[in-house]
């Protein structure tokens, strides 16, 4: 079983943002600079799942860090016929103070790499298990599950391993260094602003839609 990790090393593997509260919803905070947009990714689940209103999630916005392990633990339910284990999935990136409590210190949900199942099943609080299995294939992953908490919060799994840096790259264009990027299996993974910039074209970012545009000069406009 692993442990949580402390917030010093959570801000060192997936950065540091400055913050303010909002005042509505209570205990949610906004998010200043670019933090959000340089981390945050949209990301669209392999199986089909459904939130508390029994709508679908078509994406769920992350830390680009957790993409992967997130992923696989969902395709891997998927896999082994256990996608049904996960009844509703209660989201993932809300930059909120923990049990939306201002007094309390930021969630992990804020860094966008906690994510809720089966809330109204699993309260925080109650000592309910969820399934055996759906908590053995995220923490194959890395997650730690907060069932295992003194104070139970049984609906909550969190990032507690080091992302797998993958391999460093550097990013030329035309000979001329633009952007560090990494190999993650088999996907160079570099910043879209830095590499789009670098070839002359303008980036848009519409993160309520979660896409990214680039616009190309060649073609007029
Ligand atoms: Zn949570």
């Amino acid at each position: 079983m692993k442990a949580p990790r402390d917030r010093r090393w959570v801000k060192r593997t997936f950065g540091e943002f400055a913050w303010r509260d909002r005042k509505r919803p209570r205990g949610a905070v906004e998010i200043l600079g670019d933090w959000e947009r340089e981390n945050i990714i949209s990301l669209r689940p392999p199986v089909a799942l459904a939130d508390g209103r029994g709508r679908p999630v078509s994406r769920i916005r992350c830390h680009r860090l957790i993409a992967g392990p997130l992923q696989r633990a969902l395709a891997e339910l998927g896999r082994a016929g256990l996608s049904h284990l996960i009844n509703t999935f209660d989201g993932c990136f809300v930059a909120r103070h923990m049990c939306w409590d201002p007094r309390r210190p930021l969630s992990r949900h804020s860094w966008g790499i906690a994510v809720d199942l089966n809330a109204r099943l699993f309260p925080y609080g109650s000592r309910e298990r969820q399934d055996a299995r759906l908590v053995r294939v995220f923490e194959r992953q890395g997650f730690v599950w907060g069932g295992r908490w003194r104070t139970p919060d049984p609906m909550h799994f969190e990032m507690a391993e080091p992302p797998d840096p993958g391999r460093q790259v550097s990013i030329l264009v035309d000979e001329e260094h633009v952007s560090d990027g990494r190999l993650e299996e088999g996907t160079v993974v570099a910043p879209v602003r830095k590499v789009a910039e670098a070839l002359g074209c303008v980036v848009e970012a519409r993160l309520e839609e979660g896409e990214v545009v680039i616009h190309s000069m060649k073609r007029g406009k």
